[in-house]
């Protein structure tokens, strides 16, 4: 159910043990990458390196044909990260793709599409089908806001729309507006618990015409870090990337009050105040088209961990399952490890109507670990007001001098964007020997 970013690697990740996988999505998603869906997509999205490397596991050569076709693949020098307006230490290892969503999900699409047992329906999914204890399917209606064209999004049409059909495992991706709580509930299940973290969040992305202005440079990636506690008109948080057909995407954040408006006038003033590189676009460069507002107002995860029943064969991948602050870039990175959980579970054989626990608990360790990070980071913000998790104070007091460490130091840093990148779990930045290390870096410095 859903055939975006998550539902496209769980079809993959589906292909190698089923006889066949049904992609059922009800958007048409045109040659721009674009549906009528998901309007995120619009927004700047980075990949993680941890979000690469899946790509390349699940799609080897995907990363060589993006790139001739315009993508820049950006390491070391060329990735800048900056905290409260300071350059941090470079991490020759750091790998991200410069890219835009659409582009980079087409591809993706493609991809899927070529798999010889795959098939997609163009459908809403109104519902699901029970057999006992256990999903047997899903019902779909023609999708409600556009009538059916007989396209599918694939590529191969491949069913029609209002009928039942039937599977032996269901897998949710229908993003963060999934309705999965009320089916379940409708039979007589309980609907996941859920955690949020209301974080009331601006995001705007523009396009700029890309020369030669930042020599090798690919992604610019600014937030605010322990110094400025949050003071945008200081060092306004943002991000750039060189993305395909020449052009930087810039994307500026800001909480409550501070969200970026529509006005491109206003956009670029707000460019100004930001990280070199930021400002330089704006100086030198072109704004093409107009100007995507996006409001996220909190993040969410649900626990499905907690229930005390849960129907066999249906599993839940993607922002369905956890959708947290996309100023961290983990989103799409999370949809490909709960994919990678998914493919672990598939490999122990399991029963397909069983429930599938295991998999949960899997895929609760990447959103646990994206959870940690993004709430950590948010508590600091002083609109944000909770929920705390236990040792906060102490957390934040160790994780700010991190932070500051990890500006000086590219060994700091270079364990500290591990966790970043998802490549390591948060508890690495608990290391004795990293905190030793960090200590007296600052102690040097002072
Ligand atoms: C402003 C913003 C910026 C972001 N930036 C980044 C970033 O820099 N890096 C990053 O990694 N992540 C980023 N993210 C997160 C990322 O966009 C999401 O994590 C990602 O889209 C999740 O993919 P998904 O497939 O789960 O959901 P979606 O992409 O939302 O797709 C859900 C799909 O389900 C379909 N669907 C819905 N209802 C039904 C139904 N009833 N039946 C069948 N199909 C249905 C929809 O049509 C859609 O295609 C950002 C998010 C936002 C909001």
């Amino acid at each position: 159910m859903g055939g975006s970013y998550a539902g496209l690697f769980a079809a993959r990740v589906l292909s190698d043990h089923a006889e066949e996988v049904v992609v059922v999505e009800p958007d048409v998603i045109g040659e721009d990458g674009l549906g009528r869906r998901s309007p995120q997509r619009r927004q700047l999205h980075a990949l993680l390196s941890m979000g690469h490397r899946q790509l390349e596991r699940w799609f080897p050569g995907l990363t060589e044909e993006l790139v001739r076709d315009g993508a820049r693949l950006g390491a070391g020098d060329d990735v800048r990260f900056y905290v409260d307006g300071r350059l941090k230490a470079p991490v020759a290892e750091t790998r991200m793709l410069g890219a835009t969503r659409p582009f980079l999900e087409n591809r993706v699409r493609r991809r899927v599409g070529l798999l010889p047992h795959v098939r997609f329906v163009r459908a809403d999914v109104t519902g699901l089908l029970f057999h006992r204890d256990h999903v047997t399917g899903v019902a779909t209606a023609a999708p409600a806001d556009d009538p059916s064209d007989g396209r599918a999004p694939g590529g191969r049409t491949g069913g029609t729309t209002g009928e039942e059909i039937r599977a032996d495992f269901v897998v949710d991706a229908t993003g963060r507006s999934s309705r999965l709580d009320d089916w379940l509930l409708r039979h007589g299940w309980d609907a996941a618990p859920v955690d949020r973290m209301r974080i009331d969040l601006g995001y705007a992305t523009a396009s700029f015409h890309r020369g030669g202005e930042l020599g090798t440079t690919v992604i610019a990636h600014s937030t605010p870090g322990p110094a400025s506690d949050y003071r945008p008109e200081v060092t306004e948080p943002g991000a750039l990337a060189a993305v395909e057909g020449d052009r930087w995407s810039v994307v500026l954040a800001g909480y409550a009050g501070y969200r970026p408006g529509p006005d491109p006038d206003e956009f670029l003033r707000r460019m100004r105040r930001c990280v070199a590189p930021i400002r330089t676009v704006a100086e030198e460069s072109t704004m093409i088209g107009s100007v995507d507002t996006y409001r996220f107002v909190e993040s969410r995860r649900r626990v499905h961990t907690r229930l005390r029943r849960f129907p066999g064969g249906l599993v839940v991948v993607g922002d369905a399952l956890a959708s947290v602050n996309p100023v961290y870039g983990q989103g799409l990175t999370l949809a490909a490890l709960e994919a990678d959980a998914l493919a672990a579970y598939l490999r122990t054989g399991p029963r397909p109507h069983a429930p599938a626990l295991p998999y949960f608990r899997r895929a609760e360790t990447a959103v646990d670990a994206a959870w940690q990070l993004s709430t950590g980071a948010d508590l600091a913000q002083p609109h944000v007001t909770g929920p705390y998790p236990r040792g906060y104070r102490a957390q934040k007091w160790v994780a700010d001098r991190l932070t500051r460490a990890s500006v000086i130091d590219s060994a700091v840093n270079a364990a500290y964007m591990r966790v970043v990148h998802m490549e390591a779990p948060p508890k690495a930045l608990t290391d004795p020997r990293l905190l030793a290390r960090a200590a007296r870096v600052l102690l040097r410095d002072r």
